[in-house]
C-alpha cells in the first residue's frame, strides 16, 4: 500500500528542508527522506562545521601578536577537544532542525528513497512506498576523488571532520574554497600543510589581485604551494603516504586530502526512471522555476549546479514552495552572488573582477593596501587589501573585493547597495566609521588606475 502526500522532498540538506517547510506552512503534506544526517551538507560535514575548525585554527594568528599586545599565552592545542564539541553542536543543530520540520507536520523519514515514477518513491531501507503530485530533489553532491592508484589512502572534506588524530603533515590537492579553507585550518593547528594544485594560482574565478595576495598569505603562515603540478599515484610507507607527482618528485605525507571539486548527486535513485534530464555537466537540468524535465518533479541545491552555496540553495528551496504551493512563481536571482573564502587571509568578494569588468567598457578601479590594525604593534607584515571596481568617472559599483579581517562581514553588507546598483558618489556619500578597514571603501578619493578602451591607463 502507497502513502500519499502532496510533496516528496528527497534530501533533507539546506534546499530540501527550506522548500519542505515553506511548503507545509502552505498547507502541502509534505514527507522528506534523508538517507544520511538532517541538515545536509553545510550542517553536518559542511558550512558550519568548517566555520568552528576555523575559529580554533585562527587563534594560533592571536597568539602569534598576543606579545605585542603585552600578553603571554602559554598554549597547547588540544584536537579530540575541538572535534568532540564540535560534534556535540551539530547533533544539536540537527535536532533543532528535526524539530521544526515536525512543527510544521512534516514527515521526516530516515531512508534512502529511489525514483519509481513521476509521482513515487521507494524507500530501500523499509520498502515503503510513497507517492506525491510533486516531487523535489534536493539531493546535493559528494567530493569528486581523482582515479588514481592508491586513492583510498587519501581523505576529503567529510573525512577530515573525523580524523582521530591531527597528522604530522598533510598535502591537500586542489586550488578551490575548500582546499585553501583546510590548508589554513591545518596549518593553523600545527599541521606541516602543502597544497599541490594542477592550476598557476589558487582561488580561480576570484579577482587577480585577491588569488595573488592570499597565496602571499598562505606561503607567510609556512603553507607549501605546488603549482602546475597533479598527484599520480599514492602508496603506504609505514605510517606515512608516499605521493608521486606529476613533475616525477616522491614525497611522504601523514595525510593526503582530495579537494577536487564535488560531483552532483544524480545516479543510482531513478533519475532516468522517472526521465529526468541531466545538463552536459552532469547536473539535474532544471528551467529558472526550479522545474525538471518532468513537469512533476523539481529540483534544487548544489545538484542543479546553479550555485554550490548554502543561502543559494536555501533560497531556490523557498522560491520553488512559493511557485508550486503558493500559485506565487519566483524565479531566483543569480547574479551579484557575494562569496566568500574563510581562509587565513580570509577572502571575499560580490560583482565583477577587475579582469570582467574591462570588457563591459570603461572603468575605474580604486585599490588599497595596508596592515590592518590589529598587527601594528608586531613585526606581522601582512598586508589586507580591498578594491572597488566602477563604471568611469564616479559610475556604478560593478565589484568589491577583500582580503583580509572580516571580508566576509564586509562583503555581506556592500552587497545591499551594490546589489541595488549604488554609485560610487553613494559610497562616497557614507561617513567614514574610524578606525574600521571598512572605511576605505567610502574614502577613496581618485582612482588607483582606470581602464579607458580595455587599456590600463
Ligand atoms: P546538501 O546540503 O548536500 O543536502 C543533500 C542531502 O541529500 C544530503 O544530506 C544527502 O545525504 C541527501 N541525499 C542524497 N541522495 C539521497 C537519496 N537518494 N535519498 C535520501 N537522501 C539523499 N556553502 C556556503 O554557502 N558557505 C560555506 O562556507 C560553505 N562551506 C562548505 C564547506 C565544505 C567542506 C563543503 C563540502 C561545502 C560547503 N558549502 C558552503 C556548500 C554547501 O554546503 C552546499 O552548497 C549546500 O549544502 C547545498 O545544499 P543542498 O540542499 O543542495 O544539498
Amino acid at each position: 500500500m502507497s502513502e500519499a502526500f502532496d510533496l516528496i522532498v528527497i534530501g533533507a540538506g539546506s534546499g530540501g528542508v527550506r522548500a519542505a517547510r515553506v511548503a507545509a506552512t502552505y498547507g502541502a503534506r509534505v514527507a522528506i527522506i534523508e538517507e544520511y544526517r538532517v541538515g545536509g551538507t553545510c550542517v553536518i560535514r559542511g558550512c558550519v562545521p568548517k566555520k568552528l575548525f576555523v575559529y580554533a585554527s585562527r587563534f594560533s594568528d592571536m597568539f602569534e601578536i598576543a606579545g605585542s599586545f603585552g600578553w603571554t599565552v602559554d598554549a597547547r592545542f588540544d584536537w579530540p577537544t575541538l572535534v568532540a564539541n564540535k560534534d556535540k553542536e551539530i547533533a544539536r543543530l540537527e535536532a533543532a532542525y528535526v524539530a521544526a520540520l515536525e512543527k510544521r507536520g512534516v514527515g521526516v523519514i530516515r531512508d534512502r528513497a529511489i525514483l519509481t515514477g513521476s509521482n513515487s518513491v521507494e524507500l530501500v531501507k523499509s520498502g515503503r512506498v510513497l507517492e506525491a503530485k510533486t516531487i523535489l530533489l534536493a539531493t546535493g553532491g559528494h567530493p569528486y576523488i581523482p582515479d588514481i592508484p592508491g586513492k583510498e589512502l587519501g581523505i576529503t572534506s567529510n573525512e577530515a571532520f573525523h580524523l582521530e588524530k591531527l597528522p604530522h603533515s598533510i598535502l591537500i590537492e586542489g586550488g578551490g574554497y575548500v582546499a585553501v579553507e583546510f590548508a589554513t585550518v591545518f596549518a593553523g593547528l600545527g599541521v606541516d600543510t602543502t597544497i599541490v594544485y594542477r592550476g598557476d594560482c589558487v582561488l580561480r574565478g576570484f579577482d587577480a589581485d585577491l588569488r595573488q595576495g592570499v597565496s602571499v598569505g598562505l606561503q607567510e603562515r609556512g603553507i607549501r604551494l605546488i603549482y602546475e603540478t597533479n598527484v599520480r599515484r599514492l602508496r603506504k610507507s609505514g605510517d606515512d603516504i608516499v605521493v608521486s607527482f606529476s613533475d616525477e618528485v616522491d614525497a611522504p605525507f601523514g595525510a593526503v586530502m582530495f579537494a577536487t571539486g564535488r560531483n552532483a548527486n544524480v545516479s543510482g535513485y531513478g533519475l532516468d526512471v522517472a526521465g529526468v534530464a541531466l545538463t552536459p555537466g552532469g547536473h539535474i537540468a532544471v528551467d529558472e522555476y526550479s522545474r525538471t524535465s518532468n513537469p512533476a518533479i523539481y529540483a534544487v541545491g548544489d545538484v542543479t549546479g546553479r550555485s554550490q552555496l548554502t543561502p543559494v540553495a536555501i533560497r531556490e528551496g523557498a522560491a520553488f514552495a512559493e511557485t508550486a504551493f503558493n500559485n506565487n512563481p519566483v524565479a531566483v536571482d543569480h547574479s551579484m552572488i557575494g562569496t566568500a573564502v574563510f581562509s587565513e587571509p580570509e577572502v571575499a568578494s560580490i560583482g565583477l573582477t577587475e579582469a570582467e569588468a574591462t570588457t563591459h567598457g570603461d572603468i575605474d578601479v580604486y585599490l588599497t593596501r595596508f596592515r590592518p590594525m590589529i598587527n601594528t604593534l608586531s613585526t606581522k607584515s601582512e598586508r589586507m587589501m580591498l578594491k572597488l571596481v566602477t563604471l568611469a568617472n564616479g559610475g556604478m559599483v560593478l565589484g568589491c573585493h577583500i582580503l583580509g579581517p572580516s571580508a566576509a562581514e564586509m562583503i555581506q553588507l556592500v552587497a545591499i547597495p551594490i546589489g541595488m546598483g549604488a554609485t560610487k558618489a553613494d559610497f562616497d556619500r557614507a561617513m567614514a566609521m574610524h578606525p574600521t578597514a571598512g572605511e576605505e571603501l567610502v574614502t577613496f578619493k581618485t582612482p588607483t588606475y582606470r581602464y579607458r578602451g580595455g587599456v590600463k591607463v
